[in-house]
């Protein structure tokens, strides 16, 4: 070739599913650790949960009113004591007697059923019903919700609102949690400003490094340094050093490419960090590069905005993920288009979408939340997920079935 040969040129791309696949195949999953129940949301669930007793423990009322046995209305029944939220009733009642019961109270032993208060006419003592009881009725069984060693929550479960309430009520205050991933993110370019400088000629707001942390805690990880570098080889080098100290995983920001300002490649190879791609086929986010040492896994990612958080979630967040023995895969579903969207003829593209559901419930529909260059970070407010429009020539029209990682 007359003006000499860039391979990037020549050389096919590496797609999204085979540059996620050596990620994954890089990642050794971290140990874990036993955590307090209120520490532990978000956290992701290293051992199986097994109910330690019945939930309920004990069969209950489910209303304020009288335990008593089954029978007809128009009966009249004394009254011989109370079975209260956490103080039982001292005596079981005989045929004609009843048991004033509140809402999660024992039920009294040798009553069948709970008539509730509005059911009930009750003068000195005695109470009269004006309705049917039937055995059973508004009775919580024992075990109704738990039977003891019951499995309720398994290994690699995320740990949400609903999660942390089952393992208390399956009588847990600890739980064994995956190790946070501790992730160092470096953030290059000579331009960049912290968030509210002023900026002077040609320079712009930092925004990768706020951006790239708050994913890498929503991904459950611990962000354990953050630093801005300058463009020069020196400072790239002498970061990368700092950074691979006490890290699990290192994403660096910008620099990845070939301009003569980008250090990365060669600063990671010169501190022992073995390259395993460089670019995907991919828009936005060609030039990310993906490498380790150790069991460190550590990212390039480019450094326009939108691409830096769409490389991320299509290959850091699995990584997370995986790091703590959670399923990577579990952010994908199908959806169809919403619009035409014009296919990139050698990448695959990572459309931001807005999802709604399809005619009748059906399949979602992904609709592009605006003008989706690379720079345009506006693109992902509202986006609910990624819409991934393989490569090809023309448009992929509306109805066209995707896969969408959601965010
Ligand atoms: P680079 O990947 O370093 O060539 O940067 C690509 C584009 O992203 C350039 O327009 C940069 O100014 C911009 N950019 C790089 N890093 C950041 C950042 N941390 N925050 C905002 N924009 C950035
Ligand atoms: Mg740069």
């Amino acid at each position: 070739m007359a003006f000499g040969c860039d391979d990037s040129l020549v050389a096919p791309l590496l797609s999204i599913e085979a540059a996620r696949a050596a990620v994954l195949e890089a990642v050794v999953a971290l140990g874990s650790e036993p955590v307090a129940i209120d520490d532990a949301l978000g956290r992701v669930l290293a051992e199986d949960v097994v109910a330690a007793n019945d939930v309920p423990p004990f069969d209950n009322s489910a209303m304020d009113g009288f335990a008593l046995a089954a029978g007809p209305a128009g009966r009249e029944l004394t009254i011989v004591g109370e079975s209260r939220a956490g103080a039982p009733a001292a005596k079981a009642p005989g045929e004609a007697e009843a048991i004033r019961v509140s809402t999660g109270a024992a039920l009294p032993a040798g009553t069948e059923a709970v008539v509730p208060v509005e059911q009930t006419e009750t003068d000195d003592g005695r109470v009269r019903l004006t309705a049917d009881v039937r055995a059973g009725q508004h009775v919580r069984s024992a075990g109704e919700d738990m039977a003891a060693g019951q499995r309720v929550l398994l290994r690699g479960a995320s740990l949400h609102a609903a999660e942390l309430g089952v393992a208390v009520v399956a009588g847990r205050a600890r739980l064994e949690c995956a190790r946070r991933p501790r992730v160092a993110l470096l953030i290059t370019g000579d331009e960049l400003r912290a968030p509210g400088e002023p900026l002077g000629p040609g320079e712009i707001h930092e925004s990768n490094g706020t951006a790239l942390a708050a994913l890498a805690a929503q991904s459950g990880a611990h962000v354990v340094h953050r630093e801005r570098v300058g463009d020069t080889r020196e400072a790239t080098d002498a970061a990368i050093a700092a950074a691979l100290d006490g890290a699990d995983v290192l994403v660096l920001s910008g620099g990845v490419s070939v301009g003569p300002h980008d250090h990365v490649k060669p600063a990671l190879a010169a501190n022992g960090v073995t390259e395993r791609f460089w670019r995907v086929a991919l828009r936005p986010g060609k030039p990310t590069w993906f490498g380790s040492k150790g069991d460190t896994l550590v990212f390039g990612l480019p450094g326009n905005p939108v691409s830096a958080m769409v490389t991320f979630l299509l290959f850091v967040r699995p990584a997370l993920a995986r790091l703590q023995a959670a399923d990577p895969g579990a952010r994908r579903i199908r959806a169809v288009l919403g619009e035409g969207v014009a296919r990139s003829a050698q990448r695959d593209e990572a459309v931001r979408v807005a999802l709604r559901d399809g005619e009748g419930g059906g399949t979602r529909v992904a609709t592009p939340t605006g003008p989706q260059g690379s720079h345009q970070l506006t693109s992902m407010l509202n986006a609910d997920g990624l819409a991934l429009v393989t490569a090809g020539e023309g448009t992929a029209d509306a109805g066209t079935p995707v896969a969408v990682e959601l965010i």
